[in-house]
């Protein structure tokens, strides 16, 4: 299917990480971003999306001694570019920033910011043990050790392990996917390896129900997200460089597209690696799609499983990225379709976590303040669950609100005959 993007994506999207930031120059002025910015409303302390973008940015080409700490109150969330008027990649310009002029001096927060950014390093050290791991992490006294310590807030549950790594039980259980005609490959992600397997398990059942075949990468490392995130730059573009080289043989091969599950690793994928870390990803670009992209194409011209009525009501949470690159609108249609399921979509707006960010003791309050308004939301809407695309949108969905908070993969499985 045709990429769909909002304009000013695909005017600038030929530029690289340099040219990227100079966007800046095509800034009005108009303070829209700032209006927009989630933590410049909750946070008095951050002088907003303009200000730490294109302004800050003038100053900073002039001298790296105008970079301001401050930047790192940031999360990411890219609100302000969905806003902007003048297409000026605002959050874009401020990860940049942290990476070329933010420190990291060793101390405790560096430490607990290390360990919620190599999601790799620790998945595969915790999978292994992962009953053990969960049952400590769960008890008040480690999380008060933590919080006074590493300084994780002792209100958040750091997310679950799986015991055992997705890439294992897809070789272990997984029937020969070669058999099918039509092949994609599947960029898993963190989560889903380490975390809950039950989210790649759909897909598989919904491809195969398509009767399309799902690969794996032969290599796969962390979309890189929340090393960005986390200053942790270098490491976050070998990552990008691995999973580019990986993708690029992926598609020389059998596959038609790479398919992501979580809405963040696909954005990461096809927009940050060139404009935040610099890294060539224009082989494969157009053929990196979210599920819900690539699976509306599909059901659009026929191929749709068999579905049986679901009789439920639920509401949708849009993830920030997912908002930003404007396929919201495929994982809204998709649920439109399954039979029976009737959809409330929420006003987009952030739900605070914005990754590893509300875990933080500095960052939690915060956090909650910007989530407060999408939590009664979602209290007061009488649904029977939530939905999102976002792995961290679920987590903090589920630990503020009465509802569960699933992937919309899981009703289109639930709805399968
Ligand atoms: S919204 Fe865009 S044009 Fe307006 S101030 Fe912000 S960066 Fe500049
Ligand atoms: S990326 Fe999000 S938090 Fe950062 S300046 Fe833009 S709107 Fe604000």
């Amino acid at each position: 299917m045709t990429a769909v993007r909002p304009a000013e994506l695909i005017a600038v999207a030929s530029l690289n990480g340099d040219e990227q930031t100079k966007t800046f120059e095509n800034c009005i002025k108009c303070t829209v971003c700032t209006v927009y910015c989630p933590v410049a409303k909750a946070n008095p302390e951050y002088p907003g999306s303009k200000q730490c973008g294109p302004d800050g940015e003038r100053l900073r080409l002039k001298s790296p001694e105008f970079f301001d700490d401050v930047l790192k109150l940031c999360t990411n969330c890219k609100r302000c570019e969905t806003a902007c008027p003048s297409g000026v990649r605002i959050g874009d310009i401020i990860a940049s920033a942290r990476g070329k002029h933010g420190r990291k001096p060793l101390s405790l927060t560096t430490a607990r910011d290390f360990v919620l950014s190599h999601t790799d390093l620790f998945g595969s050290l915790a999978t292994p043990f992962a009953p053990i791991v969960n049952k400590l992490t769960e008890q008040s006294l480690v999380k008060k050790a933590m919080h006074h310590t590493i300084q994780v807030h002792d209100h958040k549950s750091l997310p679950k392990y799986s015991h055992g790594t997705f890439r294992r039980w897809y070789k272990k259980h997984v029937a020969d996917q070669s058999q099918y005609r039509r092949q994609i490959s599947y960029f898993h992600g963190c989560y889903v390896n380490y975390n809950d397997h039950s989210v790649g398990q759909n897909f598989i059942r919904v491809m195969n129900a398509m009767n399309i075949g799902v690969q794996l990468l032969e290599r796969e490392k962390c979309c890189g997200v929340p090393l960005i995130a986390n200053g942790f730059h270098a490491k976050a573009k070998k990552n990008a460089e691995l999973n580019v080289s990986q993708l690029e043989k992926a598609l020389e091969s059998r596959s038609e597209s790479v398919i992501s599950t979580s809405s963040t690793c696909a954005f990461t994928l096809q927009e940050e690696y060139p404009h935040v870390l610099d890294v060539d990803n224009q082989k494969v670009a157009d053929k990196v799609h979210l599920f819900s992209r690539f699976m509306f194409g599909e059901w659009r011209e026929g191929n749709i499983p068999k579905m049986k009525p679901l009789n439920k009501r639920i509401v949708y949470h849009t993830p920030c990225h997912l908002e930003r690159s404007g396929d919201h609108i495929f994982t809204i249609e998709l649920l439109k379709m399954i039979p029976g399921l009737e959809v409330q979509v929420l006003d987009s707006e952030c739900c605070g976590l914005a990754g590893t960010y509300g875990y933080k003791r500095e960052n939690y309050d915060v956090s909650m303040k910007i989530g407060h308004g999408l939590f009664e939301k979602i209290d007061h809407s009488q649904a029977d669950l939530a939905v999102s695309d976002c792995e961290t949108c679920r987590w903090q969905i589920e630990e503020n609100t009465g509802l569960s908070c699933v992937h919309p993969l899981s009703l289109i499985v639930e709805a399968l005959e």
